[in-house]
C-alpha cells in the first residue's frame, strides 16, 4: 500500500527566501547530494549571467514569449522580481509530479505564496513542503549581495530592503533553514525531504 502511494504521489519541495541568501547555490548542492531530486526549471526574461545556460539554469525567453505563456496559463505561478519576470512552467511540473518525482522549485516569496495557494486549491495534485532559507545575519546578506558584484550599489541597497521585508513572511513556511554553510544547509533540506516523503504517505 505504502509503495503504491509512494509511486503515485510526487512531492513538491519549494525553496524560498530573501534575495542573495544563496538559494540557488544551496539548491545546486542539494541536487548533487540527492540524485533522486528533479529541478523545476523556471522561465525568465532576465538575460543570462556568465556561465548560465538555457534549459539548465533557466529558460531564457523574451518579454513577448513570457507574456504569451502568461496568457495561455502555462505557468503555475509567475512574478516580477527585481525588474524581470520569472515563472514556473506548469505542464513540465505536473508531468514530473505525476511520475511520483520529488521536484524542487526555487522561487521568491511571491512565488512560494502563489504555489501554496495553488496546492491548497488542488491545482497541483501532490504533497508540498515549504522551506525558507535565511542568512545567519542580515549583515552577511549585505556582504553576499555586494560580493556578487553583478549589480551596482543602488541595486544592492534596493535588494537589501526587499530582503528585510521578505524575512517577515517566514512564519508561513513549514521549515526555516539557516544557510550558515552551503553543505550543511543542503544536508538539512535533504533530511527534511526524507522525513516529509514518509510523513506525506499518511496524508
Ligand atoms: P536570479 O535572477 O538571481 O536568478 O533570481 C532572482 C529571484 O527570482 C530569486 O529570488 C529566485 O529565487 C527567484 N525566482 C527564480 N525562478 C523563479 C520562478 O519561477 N518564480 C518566482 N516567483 N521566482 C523565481
Amino acid at each position: 500500500m505504502a509503495k503504491k502511494l509512494r509511486k503515485k504521489r510526487g512531492l513538491l519541495v519549494v525553496v524560498s527566501g530573501p534575495s542573495g541568501v544563496g538559494k540557488s547555490t544551496v539548491v545546486r548542492r542539494l541536487l548533487k547530494l540527492d540524485k533522486n531530486l528533479t529541478l523545476s526549471i523556471s522561465a525568465t526574461t532576465r538575460p543570462p549571467r556568465p556561465g548560465e545556460t538555457h534549459g539548465e539554469h533557466y529558460y531564457f525567453i523574451t518579454q513577448a514569449e513570457f507574456d504569451k505563456k502568461v496568457k495561455k496559463n502555462d505557468f503555475l505561478e509567475w512574478a516580477k522580481v527585481h525588474g524581470f519576470y520569472y515563472g514556473t512552467p506548469l505542464s513540465e511540473l505536473k508531468d514530473q509530479l505525476s511520475q511520483g518525482k520529488k521536484v524542487v522549485c526555487e522561487v521568491d516569496v511571491q512565488g512560494a505564496a502563489s504555489i501554496k495557494q495553488a496546492v491548497e486549491q488542488g491545482k497541483i495534485n501532490a504533497a508540498a513542503v515549504f522551506i525558507f532559507l535565511i542568512p545567519p545575519s542580515v549583515d552577511i546578506l549585505a556582504f553576499r549581495l555586494k560580493k556578487r558584484r553583478t549589480e551596482d550599489q543602488e541595486v544592492v541597497n534596493y535588494r537589501l530592503r526587499a530582503a528585510i521585508a521578505e524575512l517577515q513572511v517566514m512564519e508561513k513556511y513549514d521549515y526555516i533553514v539557516v544557510n550558515d554553510k552551503v553543505e550543511s544547509a543542503a544536508e538539512k533540506i535533504k533530511a527534511i525531504i526524507n522525513v516529509e516523503k514518509e510523513r506525506t504517505l499518511l496524508n
